[in-house]
């Protein structure tokens, strides 16, 4: 039975993971980290604080979904020394240094980064990358919609899967996304790989990966309906990554695919 603390637990991922928890008896809620009060009911062996130090102490598998700031504050606790067994990154946005402390924090720690944490989201991956080489000269364009709340544009799947086409043809994905296209633009360039980003409503996420020929066109959609499927994922890779070695681990790496 592992115990889980929850960074973020007042947000929308965070509560549904506080729900995902009470429902599964093999797994228990061992802390959450509040920054103001939190309108929660929490079994009453839950330790809630304002202490990271605590927090992080006092849980086997550390979740977090949270922000950017956040998670950087975390990292920075875990790497210098305060650190759960196993650490859960599902917050989206982070920057190039965030993204290095990751792998700083993955040489003390198991550490699981996804920006989807679904089992769809993960095979969709892949068929990106088979159909970016097998495909060579369609054009690639990825749409994405979410809700009305999401702060961070493209989103951090649309960023994953379009790193995974650019390398599929040895490509920067720097150089070569176009997210926006607006005025007198000219015509579109054969390696660019749009980005386009769509928000309304309380869509949970929807992502489009299209590949465009001459002649013909294949498009694979991912849609998640719900936001328990995120939350079920982070859980069970939760699980998992506590029986791994120090590392920086995927979301593909959990599923084998
Ligand atoms: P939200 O805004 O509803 O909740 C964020 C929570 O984090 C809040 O409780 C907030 O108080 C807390 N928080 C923010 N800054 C913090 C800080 N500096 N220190 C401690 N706590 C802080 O957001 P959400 O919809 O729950 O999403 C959270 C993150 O997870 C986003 O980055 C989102 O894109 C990402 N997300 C990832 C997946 C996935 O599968 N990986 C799925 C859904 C959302």
């Amino acid at each position: 039975m592992a115990g889980f603390g929850i960074y973020g637990a007042g947000g929308r991922m965070g509560r549904l993971l506080i729900d995902y928890l009470a429902l599964n008896a093999e797994h228990t809620l061992s802390s959450v980290l509040v920054r103001k009060g939190i309108d929660l009911s929490l079994p009453p062996e839950t330790l809630v604080t304002n202490d990271p130090r605590a927090f992080l102490e006092s849980a086997e598998v550390v979740v977090d979904f949270s922000s950017p700031k956040g998670t950087e504050a975390l990292l920075e606790t875990a790497i210098a020394g305060v650190k759960p067994k196993a650490l859960v990154v599902g917050t989206t946005g982070l920057d190039p240094h965030q993204q290095n402390l990751l792998k700083d924090a993955a040489e003390k720690l198991p550490v699981l980064y996804a920006t989807n944490m679904s089992l769809g989201i993960a095979l969709l991956n892949k068929l990106v990358f088979e159909a970016s080489k097998a495909l060579a000269d369609f054009d690639i364009e990825i749409l994405e919609m979410h809700h009305r709340f999401k702060k961070d544009a493209p989103s951090g799947t649309a960023l994953a899967l379009a790193a995974t086409a650019a390398k599929a043809r040895d490509a920067d994905l720097d150089s070569v996304r176009v997210s926006g296209r607006n005025g007198a633009i000219g015509e579109r360039s054969s390696s660019e790989i749009g980005v386009m980003s769509l928000r309304g409503g309380d869509l949970v996420g929807e992502h489009t990966v299209g590949f465009y020929g001459d002649g013909e066109f294949i498009r694979i959609a991912h849609v998640a309906t719900n936001r328990t499927t995120f939350a079920a994922g982070a859980v069970k890779a939760g699980s998992w990554l506590l029986r791994q070695p120090n590392g920086l681990y995927s979301i593909q790496d959990y599923f084998q695919l």
